[in-house]
């Protein structure tokens, strides 16, 4: 294949040549038919397939097709199998449609939670964002078509997005940001990387040579093509050269550059001519994959695909008295208040937009299921509560009142996260904080169910209400996966992959983000989410990594072998969990490292391992964790390199990142 395609590059003109480089249109890859070189389709991504389709009206829409959880729901299931089983439906929508390659997944690290597209980011661990990321092109790319891990690099926050610098240091770069992408590009080897608008320490990521050359392909062995954010070239010439292979969409300036530059011998033909070939591997790859298409995906299983991961990643945060699940005894009488449950938000805006042909209302389902416990409901859209002596006359006051129970559907309205702009608040709206102080002072019974994709501040109201269940941004079956959670046909098993601090101005980027709009400092460096709240002992609301059950579960029988080992020496960590409870319920299990000897600033722990374990009640099972040198390494900026430290190391065993259940000590000795 190398040798001809080689062949078939000689045969090209300079015309053919930069107009493969530049894309046909908005989605699809220049063909050249006189040579059989074929054009492929590109689409988003990334929680559903979102394929652009135009009117004879002009007007633009997408086909129908299924809105899975976004990206922070989907790392709150930390289970990579249901990751797989995604991808893989993904995979069979885009084949239905012709598309060889998605857009996402999407692993920017949530390094505040003001940015808008957090909502679409997994988490803000770069460990827990890269598994997650992996099996998810694992899934998709077994199907035959190509995902594109986006955006590359520090794309973390929408305010100036296109322009913004972001000025980091080089450790925190290896170790928080670029590390949510090294891991899955390595393993799951996506067959293309697109590069994020904005620039890293001065140069754009489209024209930075040391991220696209350097680190992409000299370091990590990326052997596919980088495709360009939508508009995010500038020098067209410099970024083939930093190795930007397809710049999307087509821009006739672009292409008149490339041109140029050529003619005038700024680019020379071995640039070009292997940056075709990487560009012709992957459309050849994914014309030939074409062969294997099915027509037609089967709905209503990928539907059944994420409400099994909507079930998973539903996080319970707080359930006081265990008031949840519902309890038929008590509750005859089932109050459900607000807009979210009759028309729930199943996700944020902008390109990742999923048209679905059909969304779950959490009120029909737990209508259903309350008849079939005996419980009668009474609903309400309105929450907004006048604020005079009409109280009794509001729906929603008079039927919280008159219940057992209390459920209030609230969360962040459409539009309020979005692709384009950060949020400037992390509360939820006033009408909504109001709506819960009343209610909840009219009934002590009451739950607050939250749509959205990212951390919220809920001082305002959380020590007045007995549980809170976060429903995240939980696509289209999401709707009957709460109804079920909350009647307790399964224990929820979400855990939250992103730390809720008590407030804003209590975050790690407080004050410099999102920046002076030229640009953004990283001053707290390495110190991201929970690192910076453990290390610098800071309280928080709920920590990274928790979520609790309708179960209980047990850890025992720590062992770590061996105990004194070589730098490069693998270590095995195992230990028991056993379900203690009375319900059958999924644990994830969660193994940190804490550096005991450092000479250089850590943080406290660090996650490096973790797994999602199923268990029936009074069952007991073996978890067995590896351990390889990363797994102890930081990035020593004086060795230009990532560096082990002989010494003492922790490894700590928990149910969340403030929940040690089992702590070892392992000692590396250096080779
Ligand atoms: C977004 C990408 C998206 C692309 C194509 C850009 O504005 O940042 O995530 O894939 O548009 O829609």
């Amino acid at each position: 294949m190398e040798k001809n395609l080689k062949k078939l590059i000689s045969q090209m003109t300079l015309e053919e040549k930069a107009g493969l480089c530049s894309g046909l249109d908005s989605w699809h890859t220049k063909p050249v038919e006189r040579l059989g070189i074929p054009s492929i389709r590109v689409s988003d991504g990334p929680h559903g397939l979102r394929k652009v389709t135009t009117e004879e009206d002009g007007r633009r829409g997408s086909v129908p097709a299924i809105c899975f959880p976004t990206g922070s729901a989907l790392a709150a299931s930390w289970n990579r199998e249901l990751l797989k089983k995604i991808g893989k439906a993904l995979g069979e929508e885009c084949q239905a449609e012709d598309i060889s390659i998605i857009l996402g997944p999407a692993v920017n690290i949530k390094r505040s939670p003001l940015c808008g597209r957090n909502f679409e980011y997994y988490s803000e661990d770069p460990y827990l964002s890269s598994e997650i990321a992996t099996s998810f092109i694992e899934g998709v790319q077994e199907e035959g078509v190509g995902t594109s891990i986006k955006h590359f690099a520090a794309n973390n926050q929408e305010h100036r997005r296109f322009s913004v610098n972001a000025v980091i240091d080089e450790r925190a770069l290896r170790e928080i940001y670029l590390a949510s992408f090294e891991g899955a590009i390595k393993k799951a080897k996506p067959w293309t990387v697109m590069c994020a608008y904005n620039a890293i320490n001065g140069a754009f990521c489209s024209e930075n040579e040391w991220l696209l050359t350097s680190i992409l392909r000299d370091e990590w062995g990326f052997e596919g093509f980088v495709v360009s954010d939508w508009g995010a070239v500038w020098d067209r010439a410099k970024s083939l050269k930093a190795s930007l292979e397809l710049a999307m969409p087509y821009n006739e300036n672009h292409f008149n550059v490339l041109k140029k530059a050529y003619e005038e011998g700024k680019i020379t033909d071995d640039e070009i001519n292997s940056a075709l070939e990487r560009l012709l591997k992957i459309v050849f790859r994914a014309y030939e994959a074409r062969k294997n298409r099915i027509g037609k995906y089967d709905a209503e299983k990928h539907h059944e695909v994420a409400k099994k991961v909507a079930l998973e990643s539903i996080t319970l945060l707080k359930n006081d008295n265990n008031i949840l699940p519902i309890n038929r005894e008590k509750v005859k009488k089932l109050a459900i208040i607000g807009e979210f449950a009759a028309m729930p938000v199943i996700q944020g805006g902008g390109s990742a937009h999923v048209q679905t042909a059909k969304v779950d209302a959490p009120l029909d389902r737990i209508k259903e299921l309350a008849q079939k416990e005996g419980i009668e409901v009474e609903y309400a859209i309105s929450m907004s509560v006048p604020s005079n002596s009409q109280y009794n006359q509001n729906s929603a006051l008079r039927i919280a009142e008159n219940a057992d129970q209390v459920i209030i559907f609230a969360g962040n309205r459409g539009r309020v996260e979005s692709e384009g702009y950060d949020r400037t608040s992390i509360k939820l709206s006033p009408d909504i904080e109001n709506a819960i102080l009343q209610i909840s002072r009219l009934n002590p019974n009451t739950v607050v169910v939250v749509q959205a994709g990212s951390a919220i501040d809920m001082t305002a109201w959380i020590g007045r209400v007995k549980a809170v269940v976060f429903d995240w941004y939980s696509g289209q079956a999401g709707g009957s996966a709460i109804a079920e959670i909350l009647f307790g046909v399964h224990s929820p098993s979400g855990k939250i992959a992103e730390t809720f601090p008590i407030c804003l101005e209590d975050t790690p980027a407080y004050g410099t983000y999102p920046g002076n709009g030229i640009v953004s400092w990283y001053r707290e460096g390495i110190m991201v989410g929970y690192r910076y709240y453990d290390t610098f002992e800071k309280p928080v609301l709920f920590p990274f990594g928790h979520g609790l059950t309708y179960t209980q579960f047990e850890y025992s029988d720590l062992k770590i072998t061996p105990d004194v080992a070589g730098e490069n020496d693998e270590i095995t960590v195992s230990f028991s969990v056993k379900n203690t409870g009375n319900m059958h319920g999924k644990e994830t299990v969660q193994l940190y490292v804490r550096d005991m000897c450092s000479h250089v600033l850590r943080p406290f722990k660090e996650l490096k391992g973790f797994a999602k374990v199923d268990l029936k009640p009074g069952e007991k099972k073996e978890v067995t964790f590896r351990l390889g040198r990363d797994a102890f390494a930081y990035y020593s900026i004086a060795e230009n390199n990532w560096h082990v430290e002989g010494g003492e190391y922790k490894i700590l065993i928990g149910a969340s990142s403030q929940d040690i259940r089992l702590t070892g000590r392992v000692k590396i000795n250096k080779d």
